[in-house]
């Protein structure tokens, strides 16, 4: 008899307590509020710890040592006792399909912590929250961010490591490496976009794509526009760019904006980081429709010259959320993802090797958002 023998292990051992722990922590994005639909408060915010890493103990014992579920719990732990515990929780998760995202310091390879100490008073379920320490606060920003983006869309790949440098000493600022530290794949975070949402989901979604494909996908940025000049650095998102660039570009702006926008409605916002024009400090970007000087069919309406074999990532952007949203019996973002790693396209072929390559639901939306946003 199940309930015998629980009335027994209470009696015998009333101290024992059969407890759940879930995980909170306060995370800070100050790009966020601009119209976006999840993670929206520019405050300090304390959110779902999904997946984190986290080790428990009482009394000197490691009691649980793992990451815990999506919803940032553990299992339940029958063998704490009421009384205090401590915890240690590591800048790493792991979310859907096994996934882990870990952070290290760039200059000193340190993964951020954070202990705590907590009294559990009775059965059932205990929530722990906590503000991480000052010292590893961008590691968890930015865990906060890469870990939700990957529990949203994992890429339709299992048990890849997204491994993040944060504060990168490199002069690149934020931006993805093939063969990074130690000749692995890895984002590296400029320590100015630690609490910058998009940034950071935007440098996982090239990551992303790469596990994806198992390869980089085409991304030649070299081209230089006079009519549509890059903001700053080799590309922007109003820059006239080879398609190649446009699309790999404009698709890690459409994962951001599709992490933090809800795709059963059409409209759209993204916090884009880069001052384009020169006249916005801090730009709000519409996925869905034309918004300020970021109009659609951006080289086609605003740059000059030939746009055959180029684009820019605004109209790319577009492109992939109209596929994305556009009527009804839509794609997800995992079946873009791999429509675009199928497509294995060139320098400037981008937008034909897509067309060749669209098929059902994305064949169907495909050509209507590609026309709509001007794409040759
Ligand atoms: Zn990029």
């Amino acid at each position: 008899m199940t309930v015998a023998t629980i009335g027994l292990g209470i009696m015998a051992n009333p101290a024992n307590a059969a407890v759940k722990l879930c995980f909170n922590y306060y995370s800070t994005f100050t790009d966020a509020g601009i119209g976006e639909d999840y993670h929206t408060s520019s405050s300090a915010s304390s959110r779902t710890a999904r997946g984190l890493w986290v080790k428990v103990t009482q009394n000197g014992t490691t009691k649980f040592e793992d990451y815990t579920d999506l919803n940032g719990c553990t299992g339940s732990l029958s063998q704490l006792n009421t009384g205090s515990i401590s915890y240690k929780a590591y800048a790493s998760a792991k979310v859907s399909r096994g996934n882990k995202i870990w952070l290290n310091d760039d200059a000193s390879g340190t993964r951020g912590y954070h202990s705590g100490t907590k009294t559990i008073s009775s059965t059932g379920t205990t929530n722990i929250t906590f503000t991480p320490s000052s010292n590893y606060r961008n590691q968890f920003d930015i865990l906060a961010a890469a870990s939700y983006a990957v529990y949203r869309n994992s890429g339709a790949k299992s048990d890849k490591l997204y491994r993040i440098r944060s504060n990168t000493t490199s002069s690149s600022g934020s931006h993805f490496k093939t063969s990074g530290h130690n000749g692995n794949p890895t984002v590296y975070m400029y320590s100015g976009h630690s609490n910058k949402k998009f940034v950071i989901v935007h440098e996982v979604g090239h990551m992303l794509t790469y596990f994806n494909k198992g390869g980089r996908w085409e991304n030649d940025c070299g081209f230089k526009s006079t009519s549509c000049p890059a903001a700053a650095g080799a590309h922007s998102m109003a820059s006239k760019e080879n398609n190649s660039c446009a699309a790999s570009e404009g698709f890690a702006h459409f994962y951001a904006a599709a992490t933090y926008n809800n795709a059963s409605q059409d409209d759209c916002k993204m916090h884009y980081y880069k001052n384009e024009f020169g006249n916005d400090s801090s730009p709000i970007v519409d996925c869905e429709t034309s918004n300020g000087a970021f109009v659609t069919k951006y080289v086609e309406n605003s740059c000059v010259g030939s746009p055959t074999g180029y684009s820019t990532e605004l109209d790319y952007m577009r492109s992939f959320w109209d596929v994305l949203t556009d009527g009804t019996n839509n794609p997800c973002v995992n079946d873009i993802v791999t429509w675009g790693s199928n497509a294995n396209w060139g320098k400037s072929n981008a937008t034909t090797r897509l067309n060749s390559t669209a098929s059902g639901t994305i064949g169907n939306k495909w050509p209507t958002a590609r026309d709509n946003n001007g794409l040759n």
